[in-house]
């Protein structure tokens, strides 16, 4: 359910009648009331309601798909990240939230794996410029922003709390190609070797 987006041209001068306020003022209140009555009677009739109120959380906000929420990893149908612990977030990312501690994959096609990758959300601004930085789509910005705690510490997300099965992520994944005019996806499981 996207918002309505109106621009509203600013001049540099205020007129007299401007410069008076209270005219200005009768004239806000009665853009407030039009609102108001509009609504309450699309509340009542249940018909040509323009108003904007979400009953969170029983009603959820389909956000656009270049909503950024929290960035999460992208876990592969074999429950592998798609992650090659290159550390390219870790040094993109401007609050140094992002920690990979790189490990060796044995016998996989592929030569490093993230044996840990934590993000502590407590820092994150949800910038997404690990996100822009990945060579690999393998951290992805999601639409959840519903993180709230009682307590700091649970705040950081270790690599079992960001995987996030990559069909869920279809929606962001396409939007980001798209954006980006990326030709093909990269390759997954064995397929990376
Ligand atoms: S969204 Fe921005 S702040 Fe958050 S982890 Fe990515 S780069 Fe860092
Ligand atoms: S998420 Fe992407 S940029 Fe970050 S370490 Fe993994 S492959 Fe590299």
């Amino acid at each position: 359910m996207p918002g309505r987006v109106i621009v509203v041209k600013r001049r540099d001068k205020l007129g007299w009648l401007e410069r008076l306020y209270v005219p200005m003022i009768v004239k806000g209140l009665r853009v407030t009331a039009g609102h108001f009555f509009r609504n309450l009677r699309g509340f009542i009739t249940g018909k040509n309601r323009t108003d904007f109120v979400v009953q969170w959380p029983e009603e959820q906000v389909d956000y656009p798909d270049a909503f950024r929420g929290m960035p999460v990893l992208v876990q592969l149908p074999d429950g592998q990240p798609r992650c090659v612990a290159c550390g390219l977030c870790e040094f993109a990312c401007p609050t140094d939230c992002i920690s990979i501690v790189p490990g060796e994959l044995e016998g996989a096609g592929i030569e490093r794996y993230p044996e840990a990758f934590d993000i502590d959300m407590s820092r994150c601004m949800f910038c997404g410029l690990c996100e822009e930085a990945c060579p690999e789509e393998a951290i992805v910005m999601s639409r959840n922003v519903e993180i709230a705690t009682y307590d700091r510490a649970s705040m950081t997300y270790r690599k079992e709390d960001l995987l996030v099965p990559e069909d869920y992520l279809k929606r962001r994944l396409d939007f980001l190609r798209d954006e980006y005019d990326r030709v093909d996806e990269p390759p997954s499981g064995p397929e990376r070797s």
